[in-house]
């Protein structure tokens, strides 16, 4: 196996059109390395991402906040600018791994791996984020996050592609947010069911929800139909409740060696409704 270290987006995106599908990125290597031991992938060239300076940043001008690829979770845990704008991104960014995996892992990688529990990809959704990508001949493309993730380990970009960035546009201020992941323990843990919401509240009224969960379908997804239950209403209990019954069946969440299906759609519902509730300070 051949090993490319480019210095550049340019230097990676040539590697990768000489390779085509024998060529595979590495950024921070906690999934992909993994995988190459248990030869669950076979590439004919690494083609190591990691060098690529101009690709790890956290700035926010304008009306949009940007994340260069490479990235480190912890930075992302630790970044002011997202503690003020997107404090449920810094929240799943904290609870990703351990403080090891989160030095070298990076928000491009979470994204591109397309697990269904994915803890970055939940804030993003709620976030309406997008990803910037760039393949051969230099073509950028933006692709909404929801669209970017297909399905378990499946995800949007075409062969020679990379994750340049993801974007998103600053929550206005008094939008309230929450983030909430369960695993089997507090720490260490893949996420059982994992939950983000973003909600602009104006006199009472819900104006803006959007409700985002991982680890409960095929890939994380917004949950479009209960935020219709939310938008442009009046927010009561009662509201809350039917949120709630809504979101168990909308899911569509597997057994597994973590929990339950029906397991996983109670707590889903349950961590929903409590979200709501502590970010209304309302009793469901
Ligand atoms: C002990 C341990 C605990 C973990 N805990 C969690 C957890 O709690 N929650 C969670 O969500 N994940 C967890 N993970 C999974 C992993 O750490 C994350 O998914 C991480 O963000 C992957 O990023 P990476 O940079 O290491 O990706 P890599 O392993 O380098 O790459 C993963 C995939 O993404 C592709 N890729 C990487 N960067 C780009 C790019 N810029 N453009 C295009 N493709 C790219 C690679 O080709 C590869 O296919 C854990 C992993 C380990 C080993």
């Amino acid at each position: 196996m051949e090993f490319i270290q480019p210095q550049n987006v340019q230097e990676a995106l040539r590697a990768f059109q000489k390779w085509g599908k024998k060529g595979m990125g590495v950024a921070g290597g906690t999934n992909l390395l993994p995988d190459l031991r248990a030869k669950k992938v076979s590439p004919g060239a690494l083609i190591d991402l990691s060098r690529i300076e101009s690709l790890s940043f956290i700035e926010a001008e304008g009306d949009e906040i940007r994340i260069g690829a490479l990235t480190p979770i912890a930075e992302i845990a630790a970044s002011k600018i997202l503690q003020r704008k997107a404090p449920i991104l810094c929240e799943a960014a904290r609870k990703l791994g351990n403080p090891l995996v989160r030095n070298r892992a990076t928000l491009g990688g979470n994204l591109a791996k397309a697990s269904p529990a994915a803890d970055t990809a939940v804030p993003l959704l709620a976030l309406d984020a997008c990803v910037e990508v760039q393949g051969a001949g230099s073509r950028k493309r933006r692709i909404p996050v929801d669209q970017f993730l297909r399905g378990p380990n499946q995800n949007a970009l075409k062969p020679g592609e990379l994750i340049r960035d993801i974007f998103f546009p600053p929550p206005k201020p008094g939008t309230k947010m929450a983030y909430r992941k369960m695993g089997l323990r507090n720490a260490m843990a893949i996420s059982l069911v994992s939950l983000a919401v973003l909600l602009e509240i104006s006199k009472g009224t819900c104006r803006q929800i959007r409700i985002a969960f991982g680890a409960v379908a095929p890939r994380p997804i917004r949950a479009y139909q209960t935020e219709n239950i939310l938008r442009g209403k009046e927010i009561t209990p009662e509201l809350l409740q039917a949120c709630g019954n809504q979101a168990e069946k909308e899911i569509s969440p597997i057994t597994d060696i973590r929990g339950g299906a029906e397991y996983r759609r109670a707590m889903a519902a349950t961590l929903l409704r409590r979200a709501l509730g502590e970010a209304l300070e309302m009793s469901p």
